[in-house]
């Protein structure tokens, strides 16, 4: 490029178990002496990219998340957050042959398992080699930065967490988050402690993440969509299907202070079969959903504790339409913690990695 940037587009990938993310900057900034030498397939991809057409059936942009008129590698224009199923891989990989990508860019930035898995393809395929870059350095790096240049406040917490009435999400000022935990819930979970902008340290994980909620949601429940298994789990009582503690005491466990609506066992009625004719698709969505959520709370919680800490950063897809687990996060951090532990949640959600991603393709 003219000021020592790469050519255009300027592309970031994340592509992850479920989901792959692609941030997409398009310059706005173009002069018509510019616009005139653009050459044509690059003024296609951009048109393309920028249509909310272009994504088939499976590909979304989320326009809420657009940043607008955003500085970016010395000009300026709008940072794109679009995201398709990584099994719908091989028609993202026709498509960039038939608008003549690699015409353009030898290359493209890429993180996330699938950057190796896929490697060979994008190699073979398309011609395009894959520049590949760890998944959590991205996702650190990402954070930092979108905090950093969203104008409106990427960081909220969800305030009074303990009432339903009550509970309201508030903007929270991440300045000087150091040190803080990173939960990232995708398919599977990954936790992270965040010393300063480039010192982290993986410190935990568990299989039982996004992935397995979606997966025992499809099984219990016949859904196929995590829209759906949402929208099941929203109107679910998953008190029909968890055994409590007041189903075990009759009442509250005072002596350790468990009150008797703490589940003792999750789907633990479900061994009853009387229980089982009488819960609903939605119970067990909301089961499952409340199971996995508190399993990743309580999780974090024992990292928090074990490294000192007191802000607890959860991101990743998991959390997209969820503002079920968000507020049973918020709510179980602060109870669990007895009020010193603040769970943090960013309005990116799942996309950090591939914005650390674009990141490192301009430096
Ligand atoms: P990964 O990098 O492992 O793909 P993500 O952060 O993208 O992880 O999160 C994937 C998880 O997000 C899924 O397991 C699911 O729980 C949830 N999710 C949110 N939206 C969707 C969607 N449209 N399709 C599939 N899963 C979704």
């Amino acid at each position: 490029g003219e000021h020592g940037t790469p050519p255009m587009p300027w592309f970031g990938m994340d592509i992850g178990g479920t989901l792959t993310k692609l941030i997409y900057f398009e310059p706005k900034d173009i002069s018509v002496e510019e616009e005139e030498q653009e050459r044509e397939s690059l003024k296609q991809i951009r048109k393309y990219l920028t249509s909310n057409v272009a994504y088939g059936k499976t590909g979304v942009r989320d326009e809420h998340l657009e940043l607008k008129n955003r500085e970016f590698g010395g000009r300026r224009g709008s940072v794109h957050f679009i995201r398709f199923p990584t099994s719908e891989m091989d028609a993202f990989l026709q498509m960039a042959k038939t608008k003549h990508f690699p015409s353009l860019a030898r290359s493209i930035c890429a993180t996330g398992g699938g950057a190796y898995k896929f490697e060979e393809e994008f190699n073979k395929n398309v011609n395009l080699e894959l520049h590949k870059f760890d998944e959590l350095d991205c996702l650190i790096k990402g954070i930092h930065y979108i905090d950093r240049h969203n104008p409106n406040c990427e960081c909220y917490y969800y305030d009074q967490p303990r009432s339903v009435e009550a509970c309201e999400k508030r903007p929270y000022n991440f300045r000087n988050p150091y040190p803080y935990l990173v939960v990232n819930v995708g398919s599977g979970v990954s936790i992270l402690v965040v010393y300063s902008p480039d010192n982290y340290r993986r410190v935990s994980g568990s299989s039982l993440g996004g992935g397995t909620f979606l997966g025992l949601c499809c099984l219990l429940t016949g859904c196929e969509t995590f829209e759906e298994a949402i929208d099941l789990a929203s109107e679910g009582d998953s008190k029909n299907v968890d055994k409590l503690v007041r189903d075990i005491y009759g009442g509250d466990y005072s002596r350790f202070n468990l009150s008797g609506d703490t589940v003792a066992s999750s789907f633990g009625n479900m061994m009853c079969k009387e229980r089982r004719n009488s819960i609903s698709k939605p119970d067990l969505a909301k089961a499952t959903l409340v199971m996995i959520t508190n399993n990743i709370g309580s999780l974090a919680r024992m990292c928090a504790v074990q490294e000192g800490i007191d802000r607890v950063v959860f991101v990743g897809n998991f959390l997209r339409v969820n503002v079920i687990s968000m507020k049973l996060l918020a709510f179980a951090m602060d109870y669990w913690s007895e009020g010193t532990m603040k769970a943090l949640f960013l309005e990116h959600e799942g996309y950090f990695g591939a914005m650390g991603c674009l990141l490192e393709l301009m430096s």
